[in-house]
């Protein structure tokens, strides 16, 4: 086929019953990040039969690569994992398999999209551009973005930008929604542990408390989140555990707060990251106690390049008609691995794709048993995705 809108349009549908058979073969198997071997596995296989040449990396990423006339290139993105979610009963014929393991997040559609857009290019005559598939591992932990960077992925070839979507169980089925510019969150996670002296209850002046303390860092952080950060710029430090001492009258030796620090934009992240430890030092040492910080920097801002982002949002208006895309008002401080590839300087997009269907009952969050996600939809995204490469070609 030639690669022209109206002609992607019905490729994409003419691939729903594969796309749904694709969704299905993975959901059986939902497997944790770095352990996806069948999914692996199966993504091989279905790439063998269109003939498109593939390679592992990082043990369960695949590449592919469906070359294109020319030096230039494009990479698409789908992530792999499943999350340690039981899934909810119902749907017949196509459950987990493995106990205690789910696809809640909709992985199991973006590889399937991933799959299709591969059977459509390689059906294409002369591809323009060359298009690198990306199958990556452990999006929900510990993270398959950077590794897969690091193992050079971008470098030969190297793509002018990478795109990737997002099932959206809080969007209609088969609509874009799409935001430009910062989208979501870095998450950095930070420990921190104030140093005591442990002694008894009734005696606090011959011990040195650090549970006030660490009462005084929680607060302070609030603090320091509302009096340095620009009010209009979305950032969040959440502490999601603190731990210390183990009964009513012993004076704790020590206490650990465990968060995590977000924001959509980079110099906020580099301020938090800078201020929450120093805060944490200061009202430590006004009470001649000490603190230990550790902090691990995950993932980076999300931002979609605003240039590229418009490509992709002509596109779905283009192949879906424009009732169907919407755009996101607001980031979201919800934190996404894709942007890992962005890292090194590339425009990258990511839009999400509506899979609620009300009608059917599929309306639960993401993470949840219950998630489900209405297969209708895909198609769409293997549309979308597809035009967005015919208009980066001609754009070049
Ligand atoms: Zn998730
Ligand atoms: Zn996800």
């Amino acid at each position: 086929m030639q690669l022209e809108t109206v002609a992607i349009r019905a490729a994409a549908d003419r691939l729903a019953e594969r796309l749904t058979a694709h969704r299905r073969a993975i959901h059986r198997r939902p497997e944790l990040g770095y352990q996806e071997h069948a999914t692996a596995a199966y993504v091989e296989s279905m790439l063998d039969d269109l003939a498109v040449a593939h390679r592992r990396v990082i043990g369960t990423g695949v590449v592919a690569l469906l070359p294109g006339a020319g030096s230039r290139s494009v990479g698409v993105r789908a992530d792999m994992d499943a999350l340690p979610v039981p899934e909810a009963p119902g749907r017949d014929g196509y459950r987990s398999e493995f106990e205690g393991l789910s696809h809640a997040c909709g992985h199991d559609g973006h590889v399937a999209v991933l799959l299709g857009l591969a059977e459509l290019l390689a059906s294409v005559d002369d591809l323009p551009l060359t298009v690198a598939l990306y199958f990556q591992p452990a999006e929900e932990g510990p993270g398959g973005g950077q590794p897969m960077v690091a193992a050079g992925v971008l470098d030969d070839p190297r793509p002018e930008a990478v795109l990737a979507l997002h099932v959206a169980s809080a969007h209609p089925s088969g609509t874009v929604a799409i935001r430009t510019g910062p989208s979501s969150g870095s998450n950095d996670t930070i420990a921190i542990t104030v140093h005591g002296v442990g002694g008894h209850a009734a005696h606090p002046d011959t011990a040195l408390d650090p549970v006030p303390i660490a009462a005084q860092i929680v607060t302070g952080v609030q603090q320091l989140v509302t009096r340095e950060i620009d009010p209009v710029q979305p950032v969040v430090v959440t502490f999601g555990s603190i731990h210390g001492g183990h009964r009513d009258n012993v004076i704790a030796s020590s206490v650990t707060l465990t968060g995590t620090i977000r924001a959509v934009h980079q110099h906020n992240r580099e301020l938090l990251n800078r201020r929450v430890p120093e805060l944490a030092h200061g009202i430590a040492a006004a009470h001649r106690a000490t603190v230990t910080v550790d902090l691990e920097c995950g993932y980076p801002v999300g931002v979609n390049d605003p240039e590229l982002t418009q490509v992709v949002a002509a596109a779905a208006a283009a192949v879906l008609g424009d009732e169907r895309v919407m755009r996101v008002p607001e980031p979201s401080l919800g934190s996404e691995d894709f942007y890992a590839f962005g890292e090194t300087g590339l425009p990258v997009s990511m839009f999400q794709l509506g899979v609620a269907d009300p009608a059917r009952g599929i309306t639960a969050p993401h993470h949840s048993p219950d998630f489900n996600l209405d297969e209708a939809a895909l198609p769409a995204g293997v549309a979308v995705f597809a035009e967005t490469i015919r208009r980066l070609e001609q754009a070049g």
